[in-house]
């Protein structure tokens, strides 16, 4: 069973923008799938009704992978990597990422193992007591990663999150994200709109038009790692 189903999904915001129009999207245990698509073309609209951040206008959502249980047990599981970092500016990269293990009540001395072992994921194990601030942009970026890996998710959504980042850099991060992913098995929605960036990263590609939300086409590309 696909981990999540969209069925005829459709979002029209309330001032008349139609961003999403029955799209139907099945997205299996341990893909990495990106939306392609241009600006405006709903993808972040689409990975937000997918995070259960917005409401749809029509159409379904179902988790059959998981249970059936979308929200309450499932959303946990998610982890969100947006364009912009947003790392507290007065925690240090410690507290940034033990941040959503504070949130659920977990101690600074229960969550020290996890924090590290997601820095050293990330590679940045010796930043632990530095300032965002102090980090270069693909650093801080790596920051936002190992946050959204602290609870263990199964489910990776980014939107965009190397946009802002030069291309070397950008590049690095994407060799990164793939050993990750080879490496832990997770489940990912990557959103760009770098036709690079999806063909390098990505099990299956999902086109989106420029009309808004019509899922146009699918590519199916062989992973660029071995998967199991
Ligand atoms: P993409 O991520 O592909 O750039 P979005 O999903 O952000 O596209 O946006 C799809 C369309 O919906 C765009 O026309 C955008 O301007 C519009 N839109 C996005 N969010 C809102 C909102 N909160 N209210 C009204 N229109 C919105
Ligand atoms: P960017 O290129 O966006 O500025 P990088 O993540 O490539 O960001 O890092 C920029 C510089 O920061 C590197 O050249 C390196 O000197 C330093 N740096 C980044 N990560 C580490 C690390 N794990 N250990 C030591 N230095 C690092």
């Amino acid at each position: 069973a696909p981990l999540v189903s969209l069925r005829g999904v459709s979002k029209t915001f309330s001032n008349g923008t139609v961003a999403l129009k029955d799209m139907s999207l099945d997205i299996g245990e341990r893909e990495f799938v990106s939306l392609l698509g241009p600006s405006g073309c709903g993808k972040s609209t689409a990975l937000r009704i997918i995070a259960g951040l917005g409401d749809t206008t029509s159409g379904t959502i179902a988790w059959p992978g998981a249970g059936g249980d979308p929200f309450g047990k499932h959303q946990r599981e998610i982890g969100f990597v947006f364009q912009e970092p947003t790392l507290m500016p007065w925690a240090t990269v410690f507290g940034n990422v033990w941040l959503p293990l504070r949130l659920k009540g977990v101690s600074k001395a229960a969550a020290r193992g996890d924090v590290m072992e997601a820095l050293a994921m990330v590679g940045l194990e010796k930043f632990a007591d530095s300032y965002p601030r102090e980090l270069s942009g693909g650093m801080k970026m790596r920051v936002s990663i190992a946050r959204a890996l602290i609870t263990r998710p199964k489910l990776l959504l980014m939107d965009e999150p190397f946009a802002a980042l030069d291309e070397i850099t950008r590049f690095k991060l994407n060799n990164d994200l793939l050993h990750l992913w080879e490496t832990f098995g997770w489940t990912v929605i990557f959103v760009t709109h770098s036709v690079f960036e999806s063909v390098y990263l990505s099990s299956r590609i999902v086109v989106m038009a420029a009309r808004p939300g019509r899922v146009f086409d699918e590519l199916s590309i062989d992973a660029p790692y071995p998967r199991e």
